[in-house]
């Protein structure tokens, strides 16, 4: 499947790292002008180098007015993967207000704050548009310790069907993908325990965890044309998890 974005406008957030890094890289590669978005300004700084022309936007996106005060201008974006999120360990019983409100703010208030100054923007330049959001498949199924962070997933599929919904008529589109383990620095941190892991791989139909290759085609293919008949979906990219 070759892909084309040259010179189409793309904002990725969550750039930094893993999945978010290297949707930036295959854009830049297939000639979207990328806005790069992170927390961290070294990773920024590594990725501009590789991705020579990247416009990069270093912010904390869990702080609702440094999001504002660093995107409410950020120009036009055509394609939008919303990928940042924090994934807190914690038992139900000990889940904090602070790790609550600090993972909902970054996994799904910026979802919706980003997605509405891009859609604000699609819609007043009279442009289509493709918003992909990097859910996961524990929006469908548990894992132990991940309950705030699965909720915030869950609450992504139902942001994906009430935009593709909303913003349908102006011929923006919203989908999303919904991964299993990516060994990225999440992955790592969430699966220390290599016995767990053995077993958790073993259940999946495929006896493997996704690759962010694998993730990145999802979202691409959902940013494209090839998938121009699709909003309010979500790519399962679990190695068979959900069927098991
Ligand atoms: P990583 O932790 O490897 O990378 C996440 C990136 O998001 C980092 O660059 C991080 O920056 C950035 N980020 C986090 N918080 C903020 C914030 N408040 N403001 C700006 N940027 C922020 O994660 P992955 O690449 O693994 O995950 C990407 C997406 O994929 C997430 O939505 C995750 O939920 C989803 N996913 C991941 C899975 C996995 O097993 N890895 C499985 C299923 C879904 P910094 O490091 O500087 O904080």
């Amino acid at each position: 499947m070759q892909l084309n974005f040259r010179g189409l406008p793309a904002l990725v957030t969550g750039a930094g790292k893993g999945i978010g890094r290297d949707t930036v890289k295959a854009l830049h590669a297939l000639g979207a002008k990328v806005v790069a978005v992170s927390r961290t300004d070294t990773d920024l700084v590594s990725l501009s180098k590789e991705c020579p022309g990247i416009q990069t936007v270093c912010v904390d996106l869990g702080d609702w007015d440094a999001t504002e005060r660093a995107l409410g201008n950020v120009g036009p974006v055509d394609l939008l993967v919303n990928n940042a999120a924090v994934a807190p360990l914690q038992p139900f019983l000990e889940v904090t207000k602070e790790v609550f409100d600090r993972t909902f703010n970054v996994n799904l208030r910026s979802l919706v704050q980003v997605s509405q100054i891009v859609a604000r923007g699609m819609i007043h330049r009279g442009v289509p548009g493709s918003i992909v959001h990097v859910s996961s498949m524990v929006a469908y199924v548990t894992l132990p310790n991940l309950s705030v962070y699965s909720s915030t997933k869950g609450a992504i599929s139902v942001f994906t069907r009430a935009m593709a919904a909303e913003l349908g008529p102006y011929k923006i589109r919203v989908n999303s993908v919904n991964p299993t383990v990516v060994l990225t620095a999440m992955g790592q941190k969430v699966l220390t325990d290599p016995e767990i892991a053995r077993k958790l791989k073993e259940r999946h139909p495929l006896q493997k965890f996704a690759e962010t290759e694998d993730v990145v085609n999802s979202i691409l293919f959902l940013l494209s044309d090839r998938s121009a008949s699709t909003s309010g979906s979500g790519i399962l990219v679990d190695a068979g998890y959900l069927a098991s």
